[in-house]
């Protein structure tokens, strides 16, 4: 399988557009040499316009809407996006979920917005701690990857990040097998679904840090990370995305 990891900084609501700008700038200096993965910026939408960047440097969204313009207060649609030169979205988020209560179909529709538009949804799943605890977590990632990628008869231009609820903001990284055994169900879900999966990334967020991402990169299925605190401060992120850029390197 030949896919070119990722490494996502999800910024939630955190940095100004100039402190956004300068952290991207001084970041992109000191990754330079990146060659062989992908790295991706994801501010509030206030930041998303005034940050440069170039492959293989990258800017998402952290959400969007499914309609290109309307009366929607508050929201902001796929071309507004693309505008300010991002070339992902996130998409269901368990924030989004979980606090703001976004429902599959909704999300649905969003991955449908986000591809129509020539974007790339990161589309996020993962299983609460109860649902684990009760041994749902197969039966929650297939229902929000069937119900997510409803209509679709491809998966080409999507990410999947697998992110289970407990692991993310807690400090508490899932286990290795935990990880390795997400990943194989989510492939073997897709595989019954779709033909094109082998180049699909799917990539594991959850307390992902400078002293654990060495380790969890070699987890067999894992393409990259979705990074949430620590993709906040400039030397954590640095070293995340080194450690996966000499992995892939050595590969
Ligand atoms: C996230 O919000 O997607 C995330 C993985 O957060 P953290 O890295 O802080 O757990």
């Amino acid at each position: 399988m030949n896919i070119t990891p990722l490494v996502a900084g999800n910024w939630k609501m955190h940095k100004t557009p100039s402190d956004g700008k300068s952290f991207v700038s001084e970041a992109i200096n000191l990754l330079l040499d990146i060659e062989y993965i992908s790295v991706i910026f994801s501010p509030p939408f206030t930041g998303l316009f005034d940050m440069d960047v170039s492959p293989p440097f990258f800017k998402a969204a952290q959400n969007c809407h499914w309609q290109d313009l309307g009366a929607f207060t508050g929201e902001i649609s796929v071309p507004m996006v693309k505008d300010c030169g991002a070339s992902y979205v996130i998409l269901g988020h368990s924030e989004r979920r979980h606090i703001f209560g976004e429902m599959d179909r909704e999300i649905n529709r969003k991955v449908h917005a986000v591809l129509n538009g020539g974007l790339k949804p990161i589309l996020c799943i993962g299983e609460t701690l109860e649902d684990r605890k009760a041994q749902k977590t197969a039966d929650v990632l297939r229902k929000q990857l069937i119900e997510g990628l409803s209509n679709l008869t491809s998966v080409n231009n999507i990410i999947i990040a697998y992110e289970p609820v407990w692991a993310i903001g807690t400090g508490i990284t899932a286990e290795e097998d935990q990880i390795k055994s997400a990943h194989t169900i989510i492939r073997e879900i897709l595989f019954g679904n779709f033909k094109d999966i082998d180049s699909l990334p799917i990539i594991y967020g959850g307390s992902v840090k400078s002293s654990n991402a060495g380790t969890l990169i070699q987890i067999d299925g894992v393409n990259g990370f979705l990074i949430g605190s620590g993709s906040l401060d400039l030397t954590s992120f640095i070293s995340i995305v080194n450690c996966v850029e000499q992995y892939q390197m050595r590969k």
